[in-house]
């Protein structure tokens, strides 16, 4: 048998710097910072300065990082926010915890990201927001997105939870709006070694109002002007993340040239084609998705390079409007006809930095064994 390719690995990008994280390790002991301690504070700095921002708050994980942010920015009961069908669920319980009506939205066929042309059908008189999902690593077009915003008189909030220094149109990901959500679960472009999130602004209130609501509703201590919570990023995913950040644009580059590599070899499977990158070397590939011609049964598929030693995934497999969570925003079957075939029809490949090229060909390989199959083809 040989070698098999798992869909992420991380020990790429930890073996090379294990000292220094645990020379981190040492220092937090030593210092005993624990919470709110001085490496969150430079990573808060660092971090949204890459963003191209002043302020950056920390918080323990990207969901509570869009509620948190969304409701810093003013959104709640009363009003509605704009968001796509297609994204992981996180986004959308994002918006439903600050009280706000969620409006879902189909999206590009061809990218994943949000239609904005379908979004302006959508628009109610309470609609005050729309939520741009940089989703697998591409930014919505911000000149698009500027356009789209000003003529609805609409703030504009980033999910850059997979797009961590992702750029397009001169732009990087959390510098478009009022204000923007990270995330930095293990596996995404910039990963702590646990739970972590964080939200980047411009606008000074704003984070004001975040540094409050994530530390109880103290604006100083044991003085509570707000219901707050307790939602901050520890110090020492905090200083993790800041003795990962110099490299990712690194690892940023190496996702993005193993992703034209996978383009470029697509191109001799008639049953594969990738999804759209109209951001050039700015798109950070968080995931790197396929679309499967409808013929190809995509489990069958799947399973048979599982046993070839491929590990693939599906992201998502059910649209946040088809989930049973979510039935009661009353939409139903039909109503997202492209998020839908997305979901049918797309595959993840692995894409990590530091997966080698030999294993890169591995993959290719098992899709042309695989594809060969007679057995794929779906008989319904
Ligand atoms: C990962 C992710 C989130 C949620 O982040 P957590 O840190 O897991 O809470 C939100 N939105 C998108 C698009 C994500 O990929």
């Amino acid at each position: 048998m040989v070698s098999s390719v798992p869909f992420v690995d991380l020990r790429p990008q930890h073996d090379p710097i294990q000292p220094e994280l645990e020379a981190a390790f040492q220092q937090l002991l030593s210092r005993g910072d624990f919470i709110l301690g001085e490496a969150l504070t430079k990573f808060e700095q660092d971090f949204s300065a890459a963003c191209g921002v002043d302020h950056g708050i920390g918080v323990a994980c990207g969901t509570d990082g869009l509620a948190l942010g969304l409701q810093a920015c003013g959104l709640g009961e009363g009003t509605s926010v704009l968001l796509p069908a297609n994204t992981f669920v996180a986004t959308l319980i994002g918006v439903l915890r600050t009280g706000a009506t969620p409006i879902l939205v189909d999206c590009d066929p061809d990218t994943g990201l949000i239609d904005l042309d379908a979004a302006a059908n959508c628009i109610r008189p309470d609609t005050k927001a729309v939520v741009a999902v940089h989703l697998y690593g591409q930014m919505v077009s911000p000149s698009a997105l500027f356009a789209f915003a000003e003529a609805n008189d609409l703030m504009i909030f980033e999910d850059a939870a997979q797009a961590h220094l992702a750029e397009r149109e001169g732009y990087r990901a959390g510098s478009l709006g009022k204000a923007a959500a990270f995330s930095f679960y293990p596996s995404k472009n910039l990963g702590a070694l646990g739970d972590g999130g964080m939200v980047v602004t411009k606008d000074e209130a704003v984070a004001k109002k975040l540094r409050s609501l994530r530390n109880y509703g103290a604006p100083r201590k044991y003085f509570h002007t707000e219901l707050g919570t307790n939602s901050r990023l520890d110090t020492f995913q905090a200083a993790v993340l800041g003795l990962k950040l110099p490299h990712l644009d690194g690892w940023n580059a190496d996702r993005n040239r193993l992703a034209q590599r996978y383009d470029a070899a697509m191109a001799e499977f008639g049953a594969l084609s990738p999804l759209e990158n109209h951001s050039g070397e700015g798109h950070v590939y968080h995931l790197y998705i396929v679309r499967l011609a409808r013929e190809i049964d995509r489990n069958t598929l799947q399973a048979s390079l599982d046993e070839q030693g491929i590990q693939t995934g599906v992201h998502y497999p059910l649209p946040c409007h088809l989930q049973p969570a979510f039935r009661n925003l009353g939409y139903d079957l039909g109503d997202f006809p492209h998020a839908e075939t997305l979901s049918q029809t797309i595959f993840s490949l692995p894409m990590y930095p530091g997966l080698l090229e030999s294993q890169q060909d591995r993959v290719l390989e098992a899709l042309r064994i695989c594809l060969a199959q007679p057995a794929l083809e779906q008989t319904a």
